[in-house]
């Protein structure tokens, strides 16, 4: 899959979901029926799904050049923003008691419609696989293929039936038959059958597109409904063991990932992958009742920032304070600020460690390209979760950190660090350990006497930190409802129907 930068992200959403987004602003806040909520307090069987990280793919270096600035003013907005957000937060509850009423009375008179007027569910095209030599379809239903180019019918299958569709002299051929397009559809003949396909044994709801790509291969795509391919991708982000409230919202943030993410793979011939690059997906296989229940219960709901679907980035835990969304490398967002996230303190595993000796450390950083010679000293101002640095991100995210050695002395940002220690999240300080004694960092430098001593990554969160914490999600949801989540991690947002 071809990966794109944060910022070609951003460019792509304006473009493709701008106007999609802007026309729902006139029929935005209206409420859906939730179905009740199980809040099952069942252990937690999964340590958290696997975080998005759209913004890490950007490496932090280009930001260089404006963090001394930066480091001053967010140093003075700090106390401001949290306040700032404090006060967010109680209006946000406000508001959402009234949503809560507000939905009730609505409940009563049109359960069956949400309340709302009925508009058209968007599709949205799921890239599966590339590079296919041979793809084989089969359906327990019959089903037809279709130019998707022209929209005129090819063949009728069967029940049952497999059609193999292969690469002969750069045409795609159907059960050794040329056709004379470059893309193929396959879909159910009889909708109410709720199309299921198979494509090599996975079934998936919606249409298959078989594309012929420009190095003559087939790329495999699913068009599907955007709910029902929302159902192939919560239970592979989050247990659906969780408790419900914590379900719907990540339902809702998958959903506005989904939007937001429309046209990103535009270049590939689909909109989202299928991997960690977009959102995991698998179709019908990795559906479950309970994960269902939490789409349909907030079936067509999105966030929106000033009339537009928010970048809904989630984490598993955020260790204590969550990272704006600038601290992974990626532009500042207004509604993605660092708050405070007392509730993911009870997070299993919250706090890590990692240790590697001084030798094997210098060789993990030579071999990213920061070779600095024998490693003398770590600079790294002391970790206090939620107070910002010269070095740290106002969530205490590691900015950079400064290795001094022997040949050179080398700035490393922190998002770099993390790949390069192989570390659950850059909320960490460092410590020096030499037999049973360890060194802590309370002078903002460690200082290395001896190669053969251990350097110990003491750290907290788990995943980049930006957005929704899915463990302070499960924690929030014994007392709290969805979008009182939602608003707590994603500031000043509005809920909004896409359909
Ligand atoms: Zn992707």
């Amino acid at each position: 899959m071809r990966r794109h930068s944060f910022f070609v992200l951003i460019g792509v959403f304006f473009c493709c979901v701008f106007f999609s987004v802007t026309a729902l602003a006139a029929t935005a806040d209206r409420q859906s029926v939730s179905l009740p909520g199980t809040a099952a307090k069942t252990d937690p069987s999964r340590q958290g799904a696997q975080a998005k990280s759209a913004p890490e793919k950007k490496d932090a270096e280009d930001k260089k050049a404006t963090e001394t600035k930066q480091d001053v003013a967010e140093k003075k907005d700090e106390i401001k923003r949290e306040k700032a957000a404090e006060q967010k937060s109680g209006a946000q509850k406000d508001e959402t008691k009234k949503d809560e009423e507000k939905k009730r009375d609505e409940a009563g008179k049109k359960p069956e419609t949400h309340g709302r007027a009925a508009k058209p569910e968007p599709e949205i095209r799921v890239g599966l696989r590339e590079g296919q030599a041979s793809v084989v379809i089969r359906s327990g239903a019959a089903y037809v293929l279709t130019d998707a180019a022209t929209g005129h019918e090819i063949q009728k299958f069967s029940a049952n039936k497999a059609a193999t569709v292969t690469v002969k002299s750069g045409n795609l051929v159907v059960d050794d038959k040329p056709v004379s397009t470059k893309k193929l559809r396959f879909s159910v003949a009889d909708s109410r059958t709720a199309g299921q396909i198979s494509v090599a044994g996975e079934f998936y709801r919606g249409n298959i597109l078989l594309v012929l790509a420009e190095d003559k291969t087939i790329t495999v795509v699913n068009e599907v409904k955007l709910d029902d391919y929302i159902g192939g991708v919560i239970s592979e982000e989050m247990s659906p063991e969780w408790p419900f409230e914590a379900l719907k919202a990540q339902a809702v943030a998958a959903r506005t990932f989904a939007v937001y993410s429309l046209g990103l793979h535009d270049e590939d011939g689909y909109d989202v992958c299928a991997t960690t690059h977009c959102q995991v997906y698998g179709g019908i296989e990795s559906e479950s009742p309970e994960g269902l229940r939490a789409v349909s219960a907030t079936r067509g709901e999105i966030m929106t920032y000033q009339g537009k679907a928010i970048y809904a980035a989630f984490h598993a835990s955020s260790g204590g304070a969550t990272a704006g969304s600038e601290e992974a490398g990626g532009t500042a967002l207004p509604y993605l600020k660092s708050v405070r996230d007392a509730q993911d303190e009870s997070t299993p595993n919250r706090h890590w460690q990692v240790s590697m000796s001084v030798k094997q450390l210098s060789s993990e950083l030579a071999h990213a390209g920061f070779s600095v010679g024998t490693l003398k000293a770590i600079e790294l101002s002391t970790l206090h979760i939620g107070q910002g640095a010269s070095d740290r991100y106002p969530s205490g995210r590691v900015r950079h950190i400064r290795f001094v050695g022997s040949k050179q002395a080398i700035s490393v940002p922190g998002p770099k660090l993390r790949w390069i220690a192989d570390l659950p999240s850059t909320l960490v300080d460092v410590r020096y350990g030499t037999g049973k004694k360890t060194t802590p960092n309370t002078k903002g430098k460690i200082e290395i006497s001896d190669q053969n001593a251990t350097i110990i990554f003491d750290g907290y969160g788990r995943g980049h930190g930006i957005g929704l914490s899915q463990w302070g999600a499960y924690a929030m949801a014994a007392k709290s409802k969805y979008r009182e989540i939602l608003s707590h991690y994603y500031q000043g947002v509005k809920f909004t129907f896409l359909f």
